[in-house]
């Protein structure tokens, strides 16, 4: 269970830049929001805000009805998946998609069921014992997933996740994403450049510009319309 709510935020870099303003947003539970506009138009600053990489310069962010401007990122129960899969490339599938945990302290069962738990969903059981270099780009993002999966957030942050794959590798994730979705029943805020994604995945489609939010629209009414 996991509702959002953005008030008012706004983020101004140290140099003075004003990257998001005014940004006004309610997110239920188990929504599926897309962020769509040009390069440079806020879409990671807000996301970055949300899971706590970087500070909010004015406005509030409440998580069920909690404030939590001040809440440290590794306290938001949050999970956010990056365009770049950044494994670590001396360790194994099992070890990266474990290695947060550990940090947290968690006991080594719960861990273990947690990593067979989501290499299970993601179909990378028989590729846990393997380094990240003997994997395919589409296997190496779904270790990255598996690595936000195993912290079983309420709420899922994804900067572009498949842009680097090729086309076919992208439908066939984007099914899965959207499989991963209802099954684990969370709160997802996905950025993408890419129409059928947005099309296909969205509950709802918040278009920004220069910092501010357009539009925020079903994909129905957002792309249907002539
Ligand atoms: P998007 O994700 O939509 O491409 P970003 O949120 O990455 O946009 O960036 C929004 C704007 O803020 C861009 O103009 C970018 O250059 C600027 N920006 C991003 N990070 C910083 C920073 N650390 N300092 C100053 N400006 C930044
Ligand atoms: P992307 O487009 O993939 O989101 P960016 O090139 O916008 O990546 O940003 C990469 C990194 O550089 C981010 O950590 C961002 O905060 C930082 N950055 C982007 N624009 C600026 C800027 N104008 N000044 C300082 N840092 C920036």
């Amino acid at each position: 269970m996991a509702s959002l709510s953005l008030r008012n935020i706004y983020k101004v870099y140290p140099n003075g830049f004003n990257a998001v303003k005014d940004f006004n947003l309610e997110i239920e539970d188990k929504e599926f929001i897309i962020f769509v506009g040009p390069s440079g138009c806020g879409k990671s600053t807000t996301l970055r805000m949300i899971a706590g990489l970087e500070e909010i310069s004015k406005g509030e962010l409440y998580i069920d009805d909690k404030l939590v401007n001040d809440v440290e990122p590794k306290d938001r129960d949050i999970a956010m998946v990056f365009q770049s899969y950044a494994l670590y490339p001396h360790m194994s599938i099992y070890d990266n998609m474990a290695f947060g945990l550990k940090l947290r302290k968690m006991p080594k069962d719960e861990i273990d069921r947690r990593v067979r738990e989501a290499a299970r969903i993601l179909d990378i059981e028989h590729l846990l014992d393997r380094k990240p270099k003997l994997l395919s780009g589409g296997q190496r993002q779904r270790v990255a997933m598996g690595r936000a999966i195993v912290r079983e957030p309420k709420v899922f942050l994804m900067d572009e996740p498949l842009s680097n794959l090729d086309a076919k590798l992208r439908v066939q994730m984007r099914i899965e994403i959207s499989k991963l979705h209802q099954r684990l029943q969370s709160t997802i805020i996905y950025v993408t450049h890419d129409q059928t994604e947005a099309m296909t995945l969205g509950t709802r489609i918040v278009v920004m510009k220069d910092g501010v939010i357009q539009q925020v629209d079903s994909p129905q009414n957002l792309y249907d319309r002539p």
